[in-house]
């Protein structure tokens, strides 16, 4: 495995790869991986030759009081992790960004709504790095997790409205052995946080195993389960739009996001 931390290197490197005809294949994170991460990096290893992993915590996509400076970091960790994987190329920018960086990339209406409603400018964050890393790194094919859902959703969109000729795959939320979504903010949850976490995939699940088909009957069963500090949502919606839906009657995805203690916890279960 090789590591590089500069922005002109990686796509130098990486577009030579291309030019000998290699597939890449990527997977973006935040660091401080776990097993969901590498699920997505197995699953990226299967369907290429040269295999690039990048670690770099976007300050665009914090809000003011997010936890940017706390957000937990563990290099060394990370990087042995992605080695046993099969990492080719692990990319850790310092910086991403010009000085000067002036373009934000921003997918409209399916922004609007659950993490985008909750986060303002969350998305174009997320966005704009994941059209920069696609820059550089000029995938072949891309892996996300169905654990940020929207998230996934608002890249597929992305692509297909910039034509961007990247196969974009969804990889399964992964989960811890007590059922919590696995997630690096889990390592802010002490004893007692964690069982108040574990209420969210609770509700999720009394969402999935109701047979009714009213979404206000199902949720008005989960929201006494969920045992958080507060709620920003919990939501039963149509699984590519987003919109929210008042009757089940074909695939819908439940979603839920809640602060327990000072952690932010998403999950979603599909129906
Ligand atoms: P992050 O480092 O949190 O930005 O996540 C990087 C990628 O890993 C994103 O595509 C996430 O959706 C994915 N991911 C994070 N947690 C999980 C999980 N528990 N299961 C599957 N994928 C995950």
């Amino acid at each position: 495995m090789h590591t590089v931390a500069d922005v002109a290197s990686a796509q130098t490197r990486l577009l030579d790869f291309k030019r000998h005809g290699l597939r890449v294949g990527f997977v973006p994170t935040m660091g401080f991986l776990h097993e969901g991460h590498l699920s997505l990096m197995r699953l990226a290893r299967a369907r290429c030759d040269h295999l690039v992993a990048s670690i770099y915590v976007n300050p665009l996509q914090f809000g003011p009081n997010e936890d940017l400076d706390q957000y937990p970091r563990d290099l060394e960790r990370d990087t042995a992790l992605c080695e046993s994987v099969g990492v080719d190329t692990l990319f850790v920018p310092p910086d991403l960004y010009d000085g000067d960086h002036s373009t934000t990339v921003r997918v409209q209406e399916l922004t609007d709504g659950l993490c985008g409603a909750s986060r303002p400018g969350h998305f174009d964050g997320v966005t704009t790095v994941v059209a920069r890393l696609f820059g550089i790194v000029q995938p072949d094919v891309a892996v996300f997790g169905e654990k940020d859902y929207q998230q996934l959703a608002v890249i597929r969109r992305m692509v297909r409205d910039l034509c961007l000729p990247i196969e974009i795959v969804g990889g399964p939320l992964v989960r811890d052995v007590d059922g919590l979504a696995l997630s690096s903010r889990n390592k802010y949850l002490n004893a007692s946080d964690r069982s108040r976490a574990l209420t969210l995939f609770a509700a999720l699940q009394a969402i999935a195993n109701s047979g009714s088909p009213s979404v206000s009957e199902r949720l008005a069963i989960a929201r006494p389960i969920v045992q958080a500090d507060s709620v920003d949502y919990l939501s039963i919606v149509h699984p590519s739009s987003l919109k929210p839906l008042e009757t089940i009657d074909g695939p819908a995805r439940a979603l839920v996001a809640a602060h327990v203690g000072s952690t932010r916890l998403i999950d979603n279960i599909g129906l």
